[in-house]
């Protein structure tokens, strides 16, 4: 079909559903499943003239920050410093992760294999591969892009993302895409959409084209995105991103969101929850994996045990103890309260009201867009990933920077700002705004390229 995007080559990650294409979720509890209808983004895709030409690789049903959780084995990152070593077999201490959950969407573009990827991002796994692949990676506001056909990992937080080499290609594809759909009840009405735009039409309007077309944008830097985690090579590429702001009018100073350190264990409750129960329903009779009971097994037991990873079997039962009636209070309903908190963290530091909360009033004080640095450290090694892999706690800590925006719904979009110092890895630039306002944040991030 003829369209925006005639032309253009797309990747898929391997959770939205593809006609006749299979939808394995790097599970094997899903490699037989091939769906017979396109997820909501993919016909949305095929109807603007996008040509879908790979299905990517990632962690297994979007569980990781690593792309090593997969039956298809684990991702490259091409952004390789070095010279090529193609065809020679992988040195796990130099190759680094292409980062997940959709690592492999970010290497797809990044080595040249299409012009744009669809990823999901739930906590981070399209900015965080990004920012390691040295490409874009935009999180859509919650609700703008439908989610029907898109394997559900937690439902409260996933969203369809866009991977590309510039910011102008995510946009044109985000535009394609973002359109209310009955099917995704979480989908944003016609009428949040429409107060979205307006608001960040008019903040757009206000900013000064002349010779510095972002003179009157404000700018916050939190201050508790800087954990003792966050390794000081990423740190030039951030304020050189920040300088170019500046140079552009934007007015930065310093702000607070004072639930950042609490969200990562916040989002790890509420997404393994959220999954315990969406991944109930790969029982081995209905469809997908199925094996036979074994002697003093039931075959529920037997099928779950063998068709999913040790990740995904780790968050399940994470989630079904967050769930039960003794924990509930002090894992779930804490976990709760958080994410209202940093709801409330960004409410407050933000200038523009959430259209999506009825209650809101506009605000005269605080910032439009917040900017931090995407990730506390390049792209680990494959080996680093696979030692973490064992039982540590470091794979979760690199999504520390990116569950806050999701916990709130908000957009966020990973921009490129050069290479690390000392290892010559990429490093990203991250930039937040108000929910709906995403054509705003888009055009601040064309702004630092
Ligand atoms: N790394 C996070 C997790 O494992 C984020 C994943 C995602 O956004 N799909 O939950």
């Amino acid at each position: 079909m003829e369209g925006p995007l005639t032309g253009w080559t797309a990747a898929v990650k391997a959770n939205f559903c593809v006609r006749n294409t299979p939808t394995t979720c790097s599970s094997a509890m899903l490699e037989n499943f091939t769906p017979t209808f396109d997820a909501a983004s993919v016909s949305l895709l095929r109807k603007a003239g996008a040509d879908i030409r790979h299905i990517t690789n990632c962690d297994e049903f979007g569980m990781g920050s690593t792309n090593t959780h997969s039956i298809h084995g684990s991702v490259r990152n091409p952004a390789s410093p070095t010279t090529s070593n193609e065809g020679q077999a992988w040195d796990l201490e130099v190759e680094r992760v292409a980062g997940g959950s959709s690592g492999g969407s970010a290497a797809a573009v990044r080595a040249g294999l299409a012009k744009f990827a669809l990823g999901s991002d739930t906590g981070g796994s399209v900015r965080l591969p990004a920012a390691y692949c040295g490409v874009v990676g935009f999180k859509p506001s919650y609700g703008l892009i439908s989610r029907w056909g898109l394997v559900s990992y937690a439902d409260s937080l996933d969203t369809v993302g866009v991977l590309a080499r510039t910011v102008e290609d995510v946009e044109a594809v985000h535009d394609a895409l973002a359109q209310h759909d009955s099917r995704d009840p979480t989908s944003a009405s016609e009428d949040a959409r429409m107060k979205a735009a307006t608001t960040s039409q008019s903040v757009l309007s206000s900013l000064n084209s002349s010779s510095q077309p972002l003179k009157g944008l404000r700018v916050g830097i939190p201050k508790e995105y800087f954990p003792e985690e966050l390794h000081s090579r990423v740190l030039p590429p951030f304020r050189s991103a920040v300088s170019a702001l500046e140079a552009l009018g934007a007015e930065i100073s310093s702000i607070s969101l004072p639930s950042t350190r609490s969200a990562l264990s916040a989002y790890y409750i509420i997404s393994s929850a959220e999954a315990s129960s969406n991944l109930a329903r790969y029982d081995g009779v209905q469809y997908g994996f199925h094996k036979p009971p074994v002697a003093g097994h039931h075959a529920y037991a037997a099928t779950r045990t063998a068709g999913f990873g040790d990740e995904v079997r780790k968050r399940i039962l994470l989630g079904t103890f967050a769930l039960t009636a003794d924990a509930f209070d002090n894992f779930f309903l804490q976990a709760s309260r958080i994410r209202a908190q940093v709801q409330e963290d960004f409410a407050s530091v933000l200038r523009i009201a959430n259209p999506s909360r009825k209650e809101e009033k506009e605000k005269g004080q605080g910032v439009d867009v917040i900017v931090h640095p995407s990730a506390v450290d390049t792209a680990p090694t494959l080996a680093a990933a696979m030692q973490e892999g064992e039982g540590g706690l470091g794979e979760y800590v690199q999504d520390i920077l990116t569950v806050p925006a999701s916990l709130a719904g908000l957009p966020a979009i990973s921009v490129p700002a050069g290479v690390a110092h000392d290892d010559g890895w990429p490093a990203g630039v991250t930039l937040v705004s108000q929910w709906g306002c995403d054509k705003l944040l888009l055009h601040v991030a064309k702004q630092l390229q």
